[in-house]
């Protein structure tokens, strides 16, 4: 991605803009003029602000999401697919001032926010390949005479809850999806990073996708969110956040029975037998958790090193920690970024004072950087216990914890010692021992030796307390769909 100075004037400038919200395919005044500033996590200064959107305004999106969907829902899978490839091609086009703006609100390095805005285009145009191919089957049914067969229909309008760690990437992924199955939606964007979503609307707006297909909202949780999940008129949430979030969902979805995705937290572990290739490994297993500054729900906050190479192993993490440059995302050569937040930099060495207490060891890190911006070294944490709250508790900071054992069994034990079960990376040369732990171990993706974690193609999602169904591949669009048996007598 080329980004250069004319991308960060831009980025300043949009988020200085006064801001809307999208509905009914025009940009509308909020009910309320009150509105939610956003800061740059690498200084702290304020760089604009987003409408805080209600009740109101979410009841107006839904309204225009319900009317579209009609049309929408019948609309060609072929003319579908032909606007997701023109927005994909308009988010490439706009790539580097898009990684530029998400960098600037969310503190992310901008090859990261790169890879990000690549990822956001390829999962429009892979989920464009099943619109209009995802249907049901014929039936071999018991009783005598019959004609059965099953039919795969749009749920609905879908309400898109999204978290602040990835914020355009998992808001188009969510849309991707929602649009191939044929629903319509309201984007509810994080209050912390909602101006490449509010990007993203001009750019659907471009793209020609009629008016009320996809509306976006921004607002704080606990009050556009909790009306986009309470309202009568959204069918189904598709949410991305945190666990405890997650429990407040699934209470207001209650009312009208809303279908709920929920792709939560995690506390991932990598496991590392002795016959790894050690270095890629070390590598692997500190940028599994150090990338993002640990703010990625994938992160391998657990490390789990085999005893008779766990000294050199561990000691490659924190030499690796230590050589990580911190520093605005924007700035060339930084390895890390900040925190999101001051109350979330708070809350990670909250977790750092709470380990070193409970008898963990520090190797490297364990402080916030000098100066502006909420910066947190990269730590690393051995001599844990597995009842230490920062071996059970998300982090979602720059934090490990390096733990030994002693054989295959006891690995997956440990690995599986977790309320959690979103992800999980083994390491070892011995391919039996390889696919023996990946069907052990509890989690939605096992990665072996590096293997990539997400993919618009791979199914996405949790097992235990990370969540219910999945994102991505044709399992990700199913779940924006209903399926109707019908049967004939013939
Ligand atoms: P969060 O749960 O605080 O917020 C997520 C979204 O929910 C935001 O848009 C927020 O405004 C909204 N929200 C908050 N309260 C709400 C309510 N009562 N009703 C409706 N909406 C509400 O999460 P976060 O801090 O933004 O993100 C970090 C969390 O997300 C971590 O736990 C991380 O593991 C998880 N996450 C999971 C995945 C995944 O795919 N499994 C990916 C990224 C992040």
């Amino acid at each position: 991605m080329q980004t250069d100075n004319g991308d960060l004037v831009a980025a300043l400038a949009f988020a200085r803009r006064e801001h809307g919200v999208l509905i009914g395919g025009e940009w509308q005044s909020p009910a309320s003029r009150a509105s939610i500033e956003s800061r740059d996590p690498a200084t702290g200064e304020a760089i604009g602000a987003v409408p805080a959107g209600g009740a109101a305004d979410i009841d107006r999106a839904v309204r225009a999401a319900s009317e579209a969907f009609p049309a929408w829902s019948t609309t060609s899978g072929g003319q579908r697919a032909k606007l997701m490839w023109s927005l994909a091609d308009r988010i490439m086009a706009n790539a580097g001032a898009l990684g530029m703006l998400e960098s600037l609100d969310n503190g992310m390095p901008l090859p990261v926010a790169g890879f990000a805005v690549m990822g956001a285009a390829e999962s429009l145009r892979y989920s464009a390949g099943w619109a209009g191919k995802i249907g049901g089957e014929t039936l071999n049914v018991s009783a005598p005479g019959h004609q059965a067969f099953t039919l795969r229909e749009p749920v609905g309008v879908v309400g898109a809850i999204v978290p602040w760690n990835f914020p355009l990437a998992m808001t188009v992924a969510k849309l991707a999806q929602i649009l191939a199955a044929g629903c319509t939606a309201v984007v509810k964007p994080s209050e912390l990073t909602s101006f490449t979503a509010l990007r993203l609307g001009e750019l659907i707006r471009e793209s020609g996708f009629p008016p009320g297909v996809v509306n976006i909202v921004t607002g704080f949780g606990g009050e556009a969110g909790q009306a986009l999940v309470e309202h009568p008129g959204v069918a189904k949430i598709a949410f991305t956040g945190s666990t405890s979030t997650a429990r407040k969902l699934i209470a207001g979805a209650a009312g009208n029975f809303k279908r709920l995705s929920l792709e939560l937290g995690g506390k991932s572990p990598t496991v590392i037998f002795a016959d790894a290739d050690i270095q890629a490994a070390a590598e692997g297993a500190a940028m599994g958790v150090f990338m993002n500054s640990g703010q990625v729900c994938v992160a391998g906050s657990r490390v789990f090193v085999e005893r008779s190479v766990f000294q050199p192993v561990v000691e490659a993490i924190a030499a690796r920690a230590r050589a990580l440059r911190l520093g605005p995302g924007r700035a060339a050569g930084t390895d890390i970024g900040p925190l999101i937040s001051s109350q979330h930099r708070e809350r990670v060495l909250g977790y750092v004072e709470a380990g070193r207490r409970e008898g963990g060891e520090i190797l490297t890190g364990g402080r916030a950087k000098e100066g502006p911006g909420y910066f947190v070294e990269p730590t690393v944490f051995v001599k844990t216990e597995r009842q230490h709250r920062i071996m059970r508790e998300e982090i979602f900071g720059p934090v490990v914890a390096v733990v030994p054992f002693d054989d295959l069994e006891s690995a997956v034990a440990m690995a599986n010692d977790t309320d959690y079960g979103l992800s999980a990376s083994v390491w070892t040369r011995d391919i039996g021992k390889a696919l023996t732990a990946a069907r052990r171990i509890q989690a939605g993706t096992v990665r072996i030796n590096g293997g990539t974690g997400l993919d618009p193609a791979m199914p996405f999602g949790g097992f235990k307390q990370s969540g219910w169904g999945r994102e991505n591949g044709r399992e990700g669009v199913e779940e924006y769909t209903e399926i109707k048996s019908v049967t004939v007598r013939l």
